[in-house]
């Protein structure tokens, strides 16, 4: 069975066909989905979803895009979903330099205060990162204990070494099937396999020979397969290896 660990079902462009769409997941092979929230009204809706579907997982949190609008009582509000059993980790969380369509300092501030609320809930956390590779490393160096996943990680193999050793697990998305996918394909290739999980990142990052279209689960086997021809295995082998990763990354027994 394949873990697509990170995937938006919560995003209006599923409300059409939803269900559906779910309903297709099991005969596909997809046997567990993480939908990580954008901001509060986000992790709710994916909260609902998450407890209609048995499969469908949770991660309440505020990404960067959204960290100016956070209201005053977010912290309150995430604490309060985190207390659900189905909501894994605080995420998604992070720095997006490249949009910026939050001031810099305030997603850094945004950032730091649900770290430390991962840390207190010991829950692991989803991490968005472009073009702030610097700035996101001193915030993470600066919160020992918490850990992780660097999602859609498309970074240098030198930056990857540095999460890695911090204890991060690193997710790939279809990105890896594009044509300008050198630089990461070099961390798929040199990385621990026992670090790796693979994500849609769902409707965004369709994978060849979709690119363009909006992406689903059922896309998540074409990033095992490309891994697997990477690292020279079977896609049933990164499904399993996947599988096992993501589990023992979102505390799932
Ligand atoms: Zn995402």
């Amino acid at each position: 069975m394949l873990f697509d660990t990170h995937a938006h079902y919560d995003d209006e462009k599923f409300d059409a066909d939803r269900g559906e769409l779910l309903a297709k997941m099991r005969a596909a092979g997809v046997g567990l989905i993480v939908d990580p929230a954008s901001d509060i009204a986000s992790a709710k809706k994916a909260q609902a979803i998450a407890r209609e579907y048995d499969f469908v997982l949770f991660a309440a949190g505020v990404h960067p895009h959204e960290a100016a609008g956070a209201a005053e009582a977010y912290l309150e509000e995430l604490r309060a979903l985190a207390a659900d059993p189905k909501c894994v980790a605080v995420g998604e969380i992070g720095l997006d330099y490249h949009y910026d369509f939050s001031p810099r300092d305030v997603q850094r501030r945004v950032y730091g205060e649900q770290l430390r609320l991962a840390r207190e809930l010991d829950k692991p956390v989803i991490v968005h990162e472009r073009e702030a590779v610097a700035d996101n490393l001193d915030i993470l160096k600066a919160h020992p204990g918490v850990r992780g996943v660097i999602h859609c990680y498309s970074g240098s193999w030198e930056t990857a070494k540095i999460l890695l050793d911090m204890g991060f697990y690193l997710g790939f998305t279809g990105v890896v099937t594009f044509k300008n996918a050198r630089r990461v394909l070099e961390v798929v290739e040199k990385m621990p396999l026992e670090r790796m999980v693979i994500e849609t990142d769902s409707p965004y990052m369709a994978p060849v020979p979709h690119r363009g279209e909006r992406n689903s689960s059922l896309f998540v086997h074409l990033v095992a397969e490309k891994i697997a021809e990477i690292r020279g295995m079977s896609a049933g082998d990164v499904a399993r290896v996947t599988w096992e990763n993501g589990k023992r990354l979102f505390d799932l027994s």
